[in-house]
């Protein structure tokens, strides 16, 4: 017992702010290390009442990466689809049930598209021209998988949780509060009982906050800034395979293991607008239609050409929410910041993943451990 707790107390203390996809995967990647007590501060964590303020559980997601040349991104993408295979490998993965494992066709409405960076995918390769829908240049098909979120989410909290993680809902208004007090200045039990408790002292910080980059104090990031995305989830089990159109238009469809299918392809540059719009959905519904008329159920398909109409009893979640994006990409590296004691502690910034949080989420969350490992 005493040899516990003396492993225990030579560990480094380390904080995470955010419990998006990138805070719960990196505290998950850093705890797993075996030599940081880590502990995760957010003000919304997965299961919460959904809202703007969240972007992780309004997803879609599939995993076909955005990376184009970023060759850095690359390696990224392929570290995460390469770990996601494996928690989803059937019969074996040990999160299998929040994963569909399927057929995606990217398809091109002018040029090449991606060029090669899909080869990484199992089964990459190019559809016959013969084949594609009228206005598309190129289609691209490969195996990859859709993440069902809401289950994903919970499957991340639980498993840092099981294996010793700390969770604080709260919220950071300046980093300086964690490098002073460390983690539990923000817990209220602990406050309760003493407020003039021993401080904690926190080898590393590492910032997941998503969208709340511009705003947190001692971070402030003015580059950060907001794409909103709008969904519509149709109840539509039929449909086994996934297919993006990219070009003059951008339309997707995401099949999830559950049976319920996203459409989407909306993006608002800077628009804050936090709920669903109610002539935004017939435009997604219109449009996923066109590219995928396998949406509408197959009786009416075998009766007649579908429309609109047979889509909307279909319906069962109009979602909205805003991808945390960075001019110049995304911020992934390590800083020194000098706490109040004086020491200089490793700051690892981690956020501005846009559309591909859930892309490339295992990929940062090893250069996390990399960074940290290093500058400790
Ligand atoms: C419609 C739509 C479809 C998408 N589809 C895909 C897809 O198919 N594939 C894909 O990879 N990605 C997709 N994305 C993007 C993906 O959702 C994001 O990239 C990802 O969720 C970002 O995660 P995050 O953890 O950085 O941010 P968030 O999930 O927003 O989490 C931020 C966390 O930081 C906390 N926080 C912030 N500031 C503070 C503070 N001051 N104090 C305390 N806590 C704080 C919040 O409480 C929260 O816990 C999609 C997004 C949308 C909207």
């Amino acid at each position: 017992m005493a040899d516990i707790q003396d492993q225990q107390v030579e560990k480094k203390e380390i904080v995470v702010v955010g419990a998006g996809v990138i805070g719960l995967t990196t505290a998950i990647a850093l705890q797993e290390k075996g030599q940081y007590r880590v502990t995760i501060i957010a003000d919304a964590f997965p299961g919460d009442q959904r809202s703007t303020r969240y972007t992780s559980c309004w997803a879609g997601a599939h995993h076909v990466t955005l990376s184009g040349k970023d060759v850095r991104i690359q390696q990224i993408d392929k570290d995460t689809f390469d770990y996601m295979w494996q928690l989803s490998e059937p019969g074996k993965g040990p999160a299998e049930g929040c994963f569909l494992r399927l057929k995606q066709e990217e398809l091109y409405e002018d040029g090449h598209g991606n060029g090669n960076v899909l080869d990484f995918y199992p089964d990459c390769k190019d559809i016959p021209n013969d084949n594609l829908l009228a206005g598309v240049t190129r289609g691209v098909e490969f195996q990859t998988l859709t993440i069902d979120v809401p289950i994903y989410l919970q499957y991340l909290k639980a498993r840092f949780l099981a294996r010793g993680g700390s969770v604080i809902r709260s919220t950071v208004q300046h980093i300086n509060q964690i490098l002073e007090g460390g983690p539990y200045v923000f817990h209220e039990d602990y406050l309760k009982r003493n407020r003039l408790a021993r401080k904690v002292r926190v080898d590393g910080l590492v910032i997941c906050a998503g969208l709340g980059a511009r705003t947190l104090g001692g971070i402030e990031d003015p580059a950060v800034y907001p794409i909103r995305g709008q969904t519509v989830i149709l109840r539509a089990p039929w449909v086994k395979s996934g297919r993006t159109l990219t070009g003059k238009h951008w339309v997707y469809i995401i099949p999830r293991r559950s049976g319920d299918v996203v459409v989407g392809g909306i993006e608002g540059v800077n628009d804050w607008y936090p709920l669903p719009r109610p002539e935004t959905r017939t435009d997604i519904l219109r449009r996923g239609l066109a590219l995928y008329p396998e949406l509408a159920p197959p009786e009416v398909r075998r009766a007649r050409e579908p429309n609109i109409e047979d889509l909307l009893p279909l319906v069962i979640e109009d979602a909205c929410g805003f991808r945390p994006a960075r001019k110049g990409g995304l911020r992934l590296e390590a800083q020194r910041v000098r706490a109040e004691d004086g020491r200089s502690v490793p700051l690892i910034f981690n956020y501005g993943h846009a559309g591909h949080g859930y892309i490339s989420s295992w990929g940062c969350a090893f250069s996390v451990l990399e960074m940290l490992t290093k500058e400790l």
